[in-house]
């Protein structure tokens, strides 16, 4: 059990703005996504793609708007220590950072008797804080899978491309399942890896017809690894999985010529997109609004004392599913919460430009 004055919910660009409005307050707090990096939709959705709308920052990805927001709170991230082990030691994905805990799905939020929230997730951790900021998004990003027996539990399906560094697949079959964005860049990064040692030694992508649907420079630089036999492009439906041991040996494909072939590998990655889902939040108690959380607009707060939604998961007249909206979110919600938890100390208005106390704890002279 991990004792934090906040935990926020979702490591998307709210919840990563959340932690740094929380640390200008004095408000220590650990981040949790299910996802193994930060950033959220921004990470997940569209890591290439360009923003033109958030102020002062003319034109930015969403990948270097995740970079600039990490950077941005770094003052109130904690480098990893044994706490990261500990999630290391439940099969999580490793974090630079022990206060951002990635790879776990918050699946309870409950009330203790002397009125801290206790926020468990789906790998067994649990963190006690005073106040939990909910930065849901649209919901927990989960990979579209294949609907088929013997797949979900098999110890070398993957749905995520390792990071730079990390064991690669050298030497190994690799089948990339998809036929958009993320499949195709999936097989250009595998195939140019800067190292040729963690290039793997065969690639093939799989996909149920010989179109794509993805951006016309990665279609073609996908075509033309084809072309010079570096990718072996197999067209065709999974229909079935042959695994041993939780191991998965080859697949079946029924192609369009309604042939069944059976299609042996060392790995299989699937990058079919992810979908939102909001699962587990919809039965911890706070009022909902077609799907959304409904929240004070003053505050952020939701029906629950000391739990406020920001970003796109809350819901109230007018409300912009923006970057910029739910940065405003983050920053009111954190000076509703830091006001409920120190009643009866003032609360100033203090500008980082000239306030020593935000200055020291920012770490700047
Ligand atoms: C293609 C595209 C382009 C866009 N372009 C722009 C733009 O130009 N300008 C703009 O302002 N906005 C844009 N948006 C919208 C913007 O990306 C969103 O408003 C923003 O991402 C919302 O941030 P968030 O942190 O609230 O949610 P998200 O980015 O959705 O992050 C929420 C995170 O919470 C995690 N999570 C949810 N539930 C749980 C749980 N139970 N346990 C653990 N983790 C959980 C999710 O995995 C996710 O990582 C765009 C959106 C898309 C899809």
């Amino acid at each position: 059990m991990t004792d934090t004055d906040a935990v926020v919910i979702g490591a998307g660009p709210v919840g990563l703005f959340q932690v740094f409005q929380l640390g200008l307050l004095g408000l220590r707090a650990h981040v949790i996504d299910v996802l193994p990096e930060s950033g959220g939709q921004c990470a997940a959705l569209y890591p290439d793609k360009p923003i033109y709308d958030v102020p002062g920052v003319p034109r930015c990805t969403g990948r270097e708007l995740t970079r600039l927001l990490l950077t941005q709170a770094q003052p109130f991230l904690q480098p990893a220590d044994s706490t990261s082990a500990d999630a290391a030691d439940r099969g999580a994905p490793s974090s630079p950072y022990a206060n951002v805990h990635l790879g776990q799905q918050v699946s309870e939020l409950a009330r203790a008797e002397d009125g801290h929230w206790l926020v468990t997730s789906d790998r067994g951790q649990q963190w006690r804080a005073r106040a939990v900021f909910v930065a849901a998004g649209a919901g927990a990003f989960v990979p579209r899978s294949l609907n088929l027996p013997g797949l979900q539990d098999a110890v070398n399906v993957h749905f995520h491309v390792p990071e730079a560094g990390a064991l690669p697949w050298s030497g190994q079959h690799v089948v990339v399942v998809g036929g958009g964005d993320e499949a195709l860049s999936a097989v250009l990064s595998l195939a140019e890896d800067s190292d040729p040692a963690r290039r793997p030694a065969r690639l093939t992508l799989l996909h149920r017809r010989d179109v794509f649907q993805a951006e016309p420079d990665l279609d073609a630089a996908v075509r033309a690894l084809i072309a010079q036999g570096r990718v072996a492009l197999c067209v065709g439906m999974p229909t079935e999985v042959h695994a041993t041991d939780a191991v998965v040996q080859a697949l079946t494909l029924l192609t369009p010529e309604e042939a069944a072939v059976r299609l042996a590998l060392d790995h299989v990655l699937i990058r079919q997109g992810m979908s939102p889902k909001l699962g587990p939040l919809t039965s911890w108690g706070m009022a909902l609004e077609r799907k959304q959380v409904a929240v004070n607009t003053a505050t952020f707060e939701t029906s629950l004392p000391q739990v406020y939604a920001v970003g796109d998961i809350n819901t109230y007249p007018g409300k912009k599913r923006l970057l910029l909206c739910g940065f405003h979110e983050a920053t009111m919600a954190a000076h509703a919460a830091s006001a409920a938890l120190n009643p009866g100390s003032p609360q100033h208005l203090l500008y980082t430009t000239t306030s020593p106390l935000l200055r020291e704890r920012l770490g700047v002279a």
